[in-house]
């Protein structure tokens, strides 16, 4: 029986372990404090920001993996080792087995990026206004030196088909400017389908878009998902996106992975207080009763800096529950059965949290993979609501 590591408790493979594509182990992004061109010059710093502080994170072939936080989480920056556009300064990643961590020459990151591509949030900022869609979707193709100039052509117009733009010799011809907000970020998934790739990180790939569209984009990444066997990493600042689109959810604060597990586990029965007020403040269909508003954990104080990170427990600060030990002791991720995990040190144990209230959430119950309209809609309300898009 594995424990959520890949491993049985003897320490052997256990073969029932999902296969894991990606693996980050011990990851961490410090970045260096410097103020001025002096301290460049002399590498001198004062301090360090801590982006990303030991994180221990897989990705299982074919799933949808969504990591969530608040702005200054990490989530982006975790996002963009696994692309290999930021150097991690400890830990390891691991590409089906393979450590990758030190893969930095050109022709070796051509070959990594064939099979692990990136969408960006702003499809508006990733087209360049004076190429054409062909030329944006072809230029991946172009740089690695793949096929013949008809061999791009035929993968360009199937690409832009496959991302729902039909007929794609039509959207091939034409600028950013001539599409909707939705056409645009469909012309980026093409542009990132183009090199047939295994793994997608997907960085809050619908938050600029109307709800109206949200609901269409989530829906295709899942249709591309079953028809090519994708894997995906969706990062988010938004809890309901990532509940009708991820199989799991990891939950990060401050660098830290505060939960992790099954995405209905992690959101019916949260066992990290940070997770559980995050649920707790999600829109109901309805307005909430009195008794509800009252069960509600509404976060006092700002999230501190990457730079200043509180001791013991990061979340201490602003967690309704804190006690002694929490300001001194930094908790592990406790397993709490079921492929869950939280980091706090009343989960020890597989411990529950005290005065759970029975949160009526506005995330609606059901398969994750069933995307739920009203739950993608209040994703909007929830997110104007927070203001706290990255
Ligand atoms: Fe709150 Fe303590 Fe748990 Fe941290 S360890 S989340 S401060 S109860």
């Amino acid at each position: 029986m594995s424990d959520g590591t890949g491993r049985t408790r003897s320490g052997a493979p256990d073969p029932g372990a999902p296969e894991r594509i990606v693996e980050l182990k011990g990851l961490e992004v410090h970045f260096p404090i410097r103020v001025g061109a002096s301290d460049t010059l002399l590498r001198r710093q004062h301090g360090v920001v801590r982006a990303v502080d030991g994180i221990d994170l897989y990705l299982a072939r074919g799933e949808v993996l969504g990591l969530v936080g608040e702005s200054g989480s990490g989530k982006t920056t975790t996002a963009r080792v696994v692309v290999k556009l930021t150097k991690q300064t400890g830990g390891t990643m691991l590409l089906d087995g393979q450590d990758v961590s030190e893969l930095w020459g050109v022709k070796e990151l051509r070959a990594y990026r064939r099979r692990v591509q990136m969408i960006f949030q702003d499809p508006y900022e990733t087209l360049n206004p004076k190429h054409t869609i062909r030329e944006f979707v072809s230029e991946p193709l172009l740089v690695n030196k793949i096929g013949t100039p008809a061999e791009r052509e035929a993968k360009v117009i199937t690409a832009l088909e496959a991302a729902g733009l039909r007929p794609g010799a039509d959207f091939a011809a034409r600028y950013p400017h001539e599409l909707s907000g939705g056409q645009r970020q469909r012309v980026v998934i093409a542009g990132a389908l183009v090199m047939d790739p295994e793994v997608i990180v997907a960085d809050e790939p619908v938050s600029m878009l109307d709800v109206s569209i949200r609901t269409e984009l989530l829906r295709l990444m899942l249709d591309l998902r079953a028809e090519r066997g994708l894997t995906y990493l969706f990062i988010t600042h938004d809890l309901s996106l990532a509940w009708v689109i991820a199989d799991r959810i990891a939950v990060m604060y401050l660098g830290k992975i505060m939960e992790l597990g099954p995405a209905d586990k992690v959101i019916n029965d949260p066992h990290n207080p940070y997770t559980q007020a995050l649920v707790s403040v999600s829109p109901t269909p309805t307005p909430p009763t009195a008794g509800e508003r009252a069960q509600r954990t509404i976060l006092v104080g700002e999230t501190p800096d990457a730079a200043h990170i509180p001791s013991g427990c990061r979340f201490h600060p602003r967690c309704p529950y804190a006690f002694d030990r929490c300001r001194v002791e930094e908790p592990p991720l406790f397993d709490v059965g079921g492929g869950q995990s939280a980091a706090c040190w009343l989960a020890e144990g597989g411990g529950s949290l005290p005065a759970v209230a029975p949160m009526r959430s506005g995330l609606a119950a059901g398969p994750v993979t069933e995307l739920s309209p009203a739950a993608t809609g209040t994703a909007a309300a929830l997110a104007a609501g927070r203001g706290d898009a990255e």
